[in-house]
């Protein structure tokens, strides 16, 4: 039998939220010089377009609803790359560790004996929480921080009561188009109707867009586009928007006046304030 001469390696790698500007410098390396890559459906376009042509890359991402490949498929495809002495990348959307099955795929390859290294990323939570610069743990507000998913397990009807506080910033990863029962959820959790809540779907895209709310209109948001996050809690309140006599002053300092308003009020990226 021949035996590969390299031995083979997968690394579970993130991709970040979408921005290629966003991912690692260690991710990027690895990316360069992989010879087969298995990518989720999550993983952005200009993020695929760093992959060198000579590298097999197949998507291996399971769009909602749609069967696709299996999760036992998958783990046989990174053993078998593996064992034929490939440098294989396992590409998932933002942190690889988060909301993803990655603990199913390190049990079978560490089963397998096939060598892994993790590969972190920024999580979307992040991504979108800097692009509508919340700033998730404001001392004033917020002493926890709570990752959740309206997804467990393919469930949607998760309990959230235990986790649900007014001095948590809560972010739902999945959210899926039921914005009603999720806030619903939220509410019965002891949130007041009054609580901030923004959405932000592909941060960190060119098709980024904010939507800021409150817990009680949340049943309003229809069918915003996907991938998308929300992000509920004090923190997610807007910004003070500069004073009158602030606006005076800085227009005095910095003429022309309708140039300054462009700047600062023309995001780069929609903001859709709802
Ligand atoms: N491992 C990923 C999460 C995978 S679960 C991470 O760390 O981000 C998939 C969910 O992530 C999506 O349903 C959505 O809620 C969120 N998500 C991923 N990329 C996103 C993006 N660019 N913008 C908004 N939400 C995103």
């Amino acid at each position: 039998m021949n035996k590969p001469i390299m031995k083979g390696k997968v690394f579970l790698m993130g991709a970040g939220p979408g921005d290629p500007d966003l991912l690692t410098v260690q991710a990027v390396r690895i990316l360069r010089s992989a010879e087969v890559v298995l990518h989720d459906h999550l993983v952005a376009p200009a993020i695929l377009d760093l992959i060198p042509a000579w590298t097999q890359v197949r998507n291996v991402g399971k769009r909602c609803g749609s069967a696709g490949i299996s999760q036992e498929q998958i783990h046989s495809l990174l053993i078998s790359a593996a064992r034929e002495g490939h440098q294989v990348v396992r590409l998932k959307g933002g942190d690889p560790l988060l909301f993803g099955r990655v603990g199913e795929e390190m049990e079978a390859l560490s089963r397998a004996g096939i060598d892994f290294e993790v590969v972190p990323g920024v999580t979307s939570a992040m991504g979108a929480a800097a692009a509508a610069k919340i700033p998730l743990t404001d001392r004033r507000f917020a002493s926890k921080l709570v990752f959740m998913s309206n997804h467990s397990a393919g469930q949607t009807n998760t309990n959230w009561e235990d986790v649900t506080s007014p001095d948590a910033t809560h972010i739902v990863y999945m959210p899926g188009p039921n914005y009603a029962e999720i806030g619903a959820k939220l509410s019965a959790g002891g949130l007041d109707g009054r609580t901030p809540c923004v959405i932000v779907t592909h941060a960190t895209q060119p098709e980024q867009q904010i939507r800021r709310t409150t817990l009680r209109e949340l049943a309003l948001e229809l069918s915003l586009p996907a991938p998308a996050l929300l992000i509920v809690g004090e923190v997610a309140r807007p910004l003070p928007p500069l004073q009158d006599d602030e606006k005076a002053s800085s227009r005095k300092a910095s003429e022309p006046h309708e140039e300054i308003l462009h700047l600062t009020d023309a995001p780069a990226k929609s903001e859709i304030i709802a």
